[in-house]
């Protein structure tokens, strides 16, 4: 399965240590391109998902990375468990990755919300008879 690598600074929910972590998403051209956070994600090329760029290049879906703080003392508990993160691209910006509990839907790489920026619930307008 191809897919990206963001690198960014993640908080470990198992050994609570502040990690810098390879979290894989599938976001963009994929093409096993590692990022960086404040990079610009690329969306042209043979295989992009989804299939065409969101509207203003906002996204977030799920990435998933290990723990990989060696010196912490319960790293063998949390090295093999595969964490989840939210990936978060605006503006086609990759802007934030943090952890993410939940809820999942069971597919993998889960595409979150196109994030619109300023979208808010909207109550039912009272009706007029
Ligand atoms: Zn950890």
């Amino acid at each position: 399965m191809t897919y990206n690598t963001v690198y960014a600074d993640i908080h470990c929910p198992f050994c609570n240590e502040k990690v810098t972590s390879g979290v894989g998403f599938r976001l963009g051209c994929l093409e096993n391109k590692h990022y960086k956070l404040g990079d610009k994600l690329k969306w042209e090329g043979s295989l992009c998902r989804p299939e065409t760029r969101p509207a203003g290049g906002s996204i977030q879906a799920i990435g998933y990375f290990n723990c990989d703080y060696v010196k912490c003392k319960t790293w063998s508990d949390c090295f093999p468990e595969v964490q989840a993160a939210l990936v978060t691209v605006k503006n086609d910006v990759i802007e934030k990755v943090e952890v993410y509990k939940g809820p999942f839907s069971g597919e993998q790489f889960e595409i979150i919300k196109p994030a619109k920026g300023g979208a808010k619930k909207t109550t039912s307008k009272p009706k007029k008879k």
